[in-house]
């Protein structure tokens, strides 16, 4: 290990602090003033309230004009805590169940190092954001001009990964994490006795149909090699009862996929079935499809590039670089959307010791992954900026 002994012990102090401390989506007041202030204790330039609560510190060392972007997220869940360990939250109904405390602890022990060391030659872009969980930090950062203010050539993320062995990281070129969209489609037909329907024009026939049509679009307009997608409509809500036929059907659902392209096809084929049903049946209709993740697609040279620093850090051996996609979804997507760059996944354990999902009251990030993870980011840095 090339950091200071003394840093993996205050990595697992801030860690602690900000477990005990969680906060939700962009509301991040002690959170981000926490880190901020840690950010200008090492000497570093920081930049507050960008995308409302969002922070960039700036560490520029040498001559060398190119600058890499380091991101981690902050926020934390809407989950009651049931771990009992001193440092548990002391916010009720909130808690890190995602390891965001851990992912923020990294960065600041990654910054802390290289700030003292100085052993690279352009610039270092530390960023902190908001609600990465509800999908909307990375783009008000970006809109409150992230890659207009601040000079940054590519940028890179990191998740730790429950089930995956400490001291192992995985990633792949290309698609490594799901889209997520949510769709409504609202069927206006004429209501009516349940008797007499050929007085009315019935949303629920035509509602019926529109879902079997969705399901053709998986099956009959994605490749079956090149592009995975899930489509699934989760709710049917109507205004009839036992006797009346409905004059309203409203449909909801959700749908995941790896490209861009993909997500197009999916919208476009959506509104083609919604609108011919309805024609067909003299129904009115209302559509929405709301994409709240984009598809996490890292850029092929980046990805060799994060490769190589996982590999110093943890050899080759325990460096999977094709790992299949994963249909959760990352909010760092949308910055990949702008910038070349790079999302990776670090084992967070298996077992007792890290191995419980993300998302679960029970969840805990593991303290001996700071390390590996501060060594990564400064890898990559001494890597790139050379
Ligand atoms: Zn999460
Ligand atoms: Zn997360």
């Amino acid at each position: 290990m090339f950091l200071d002994p003394k840093l993996p012990q205050k990595m697992i102090e801030w860690r602690h602090h900000m477990h005990r401390h969680p906060e939700c989506g962009f509301d991040l007041p002690l959170t981000a003033d926490f880190i901020a202030k840690k950010l200008e204790s090492f000497g570093i330039e920081t930049v507050r309230g960008i995308g409302k609560t969002g922070i960039v510190g700036i560490l520029r060392n040498g001559t060398g004009n190119h600058s890499v972007g380091l991101r981690a997220d902050m926020d934390a869940l809407f989950i009651t805590e049931q771990n009992r360990f001193a440092y548990r939250s002391a916010h009720d109904g909130k808690m890190h169940a995602c390891g965001h405390d851990g992912h923020s602890a990294m960065l600041l022990g990654a910054a802390a190092h290289l700030a003292e060391h100085r052993d690279f030659n352009g610039t270092v872009h530390f960023i902190f954001q908001p609600d990465e969980e509800h999908g909307q930090g990375a783009q008000a950062m970006i809109d409150d001009g992230l890659f207009d203010r601040f000079s940054i050539d590519e940028v890179y993320g990191l998740h730790n990964m429950p089930g995956l062995a400490e001291g192992t990281f995985t990633v792949r070129p290309g698609s490594l994490m799901a889209s997520e969209s949510s769709f409504e489609i609202r069927i206006t037909g004429v209501g009516g006795h349940a008797a007499m329907p050929h007085k009315g024009i019935d949303p629920i026939v035509v509602g019926s149909q529109i879902i079997l049509g969705l399901q053709t679009i998986v099956s009959r307009n994605l490749s079956a090699i090149e592009e995975s997608a899930v489509v699934s409509a989760t709710e049917f809500i109507t205004n009839g009862t036992v006797n009346v036929i409905p004059s309203e059907v409203v449909i909801k659902g959700d749908c995941r996929c790896f490209t861009e392209e993909a997500l197009t096809k999916i919208r476009d084929a959506m509104e083609r079935i919604v609108a011919g049903t309805c024609q067909a049946a003299g129904a009115q209709y209302g559509f929405d499809f709301r994409n709240t993740f984009h598809p996490t697609i890292n850029s092929p040279d980046q990805t060799t590039k994060a490769i190589a620093a996982a590999n110093a850090i943890f050899g080759t051996d325990n460096v999977i670089s094709d790992c299949h996609p994963l249909t959760i979804s990352e909010d760092f997507s949308s910055m990949l959307r702008v910038k070349p760059g790079c999302y990776g996944l670090i084992g967070n354990g298996t077992g007792s010791a890290g191995g419980c999902a993300l998302h679960n009251p029970n969840y805990d990030f593991n303290d001996r992954v700071l390390a590996h993870g501060a060594q990564y980011w400064v890898q990559l840095v001494r890597d790139i900026l050379l």
